[in-house]
């Protein structure tokens, strides 16, 4: 087997490696590919975004040896597209090759309860919460976490898995409906907003970061992000350098986004940690000088930083499934991409999924604009061509 290769660079037309074959993925895979290298993607599905991109498809389970070892031989250094990749096969990597983030970040992020404590025990502000491990917790939850949330620790993303209980009583019943697996109980808070930071930090501990995003959720899923977010510049620098100082106490190593609190009382809480690039880093592929996507490509390669710089604003918007449905209409049907392409500063993006459901995050599409006010126009006449619910509060 070749030595493991932890330090140093790995020069373009080498492989990298790439665990997951969603649209983070896909992503990777282009701007790794752009720097000139060839990647093998690992992953269960058939005709799954990234594998459809990537050089080589290695169809495996994560968790095969056989699937694993073929990334290994292959791939001196390795990243993962989604923090619910199992431990075992980033451990399994790291055995021969580089893999960044490396297992323990992964798994405090992919644990809730984990995550919060982590934050809390080094200092940083989030939301007031409980562990609910076993039923006893639930029914002794402090009174002063109502109105709460309560979020299974583990697997939820996108709204799932978090129920919201007002009185005493709910927290058991909601324990109960989850399944009595460990939940948190979070306090629920009043939101001035929502914004995020990507970092991405080195082997050397350098890092970078990009403006912070202000991000739209509807039904529980990001709607828009809009970057640079409108907050004072106090806030602002406080939340970039929130999410440097989480990726140091980490010891974090690629690329992390930071989902923070805005409360009214102008309260950053630090919500929760993604170890990949992120949906509301989206913007950055086309309005920064480098994106999530090709700093992680840097990072896993052992090659110097990109410049963060944004040079223009910039509004991002989903396309969810249900853009392939008219009103009420049972078959999907392609969206009139025309109605976008028509506008010269927007920027379309679609995953290729084969299948267009409600609710499954399909494309996105970045608008550009020297004014914020211009781009979020944009943004509010495609969210209206495209009938997507929400246009009127954008501009
Ligand atoms: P999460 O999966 O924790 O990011 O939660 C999904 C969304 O629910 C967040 O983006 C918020 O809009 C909302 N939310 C979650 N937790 C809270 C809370 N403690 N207080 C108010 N809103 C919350």
């Amino acid at each position: 087997m070749t030595p493991p290769a932890r330090d140093g660079p790995i020069p373009p037309g080498e492989w990298l490696g790439l665990l997951g074959g969603g649209q983070l993925g896909r992503m990777f895979c282009m701007a790794a590919q752009s720097l000139g290298y060839r990647v093998a993607v690992l992953d269960p599905g058939a005709d799954s975004p990234a594998g459809s991109v990537a050089d080589r498809h290695i169809h495996a389970d994560y968790l095969a040896p056989a699937g694993l070892a073929r990334l290994a031989a292959l791939a001196r250094a390795a990243t993962t597209e989604f923090e619910n990749v199992p431990a075992e096969a980033l451990a399994f990597l790291g055995r021969s090759a580089r893999v960044t983030p490396a297992a323990p970040s992964v798994a405090i992020a992919q644990d809730r309860i984990r995550e919060k404590t982590f934050l809390r025990d080094h200092g940083f502000g989030v939301v007031p919460f409980a562990v609910l491990a076993t039923e006893a917790d639930a029914v002794r939850a402090d009174a002063a976490l109502l109105p709460g949330i309560v979020k299974s620790a583990r697997m939820g993303y996108d709204g799932k898995g978090q129920i919201r209980v007002g009185r005493h009583a709910d927290v058991a019943a909601a324990f109960a409906a989850m399944g009595r697996v460990p939940c948190v109980l979070e306090r629920f808070v009043d939101l001035a907003c929502e914004v995020s930071v990507i970092v991405a930090r080195n082997a050397s501990g350098e890092t970078a970061t990009w403006p912070v995003a202000e991000n739209r959720h509807r039904n529980g899923i990001l709607d828009v992000s809009i970057a640079p977010a409108r907050v004072d510049a106090r806030l602002a620098e406080e939340a970039r350098t929130t999410a440097t100082r989480v990726a140091a106490a980490l010891d974090y190593r690629g690329v992390l986004c930071v989902e923070m609190f805005v409360t009214r009382q102008r309260e950053l809480l630090v919500n929760e940690l993604a170890p990949r690039p992120h949906n509301s880093g989206h913007y950055t592929i086309d309005a920064c000088v480098t994106s999530q996507f090709e700093q992680q490509a840097r990072v896993l390669a052992g090659l110097p930083m990109g410049d963060t710089r944004q040079h223009e604003p910039a509004v991002m918007v989903n396309l969810l499934g249900d853009v392939w449905f008219e009103d009420g209409a049972a078959a999907p049907r392609e969206p009139d991409w025309l109605a976008v392409l028509k506008h010269p500063q927007a920027k379309l993006h679609l995953y290729g999924k084969a299948e267009a459901r409600r609710g499954r995050k399909m494309g996105h599409v970045t608008c550009l604009a020297p004014s914020l006010d211009e781009a979020l126009r944009v943004a509010a006449a495609i969210k209206r061509a495209l009938g997507i619910p929400g246009a009127d509060e954008l501009a």
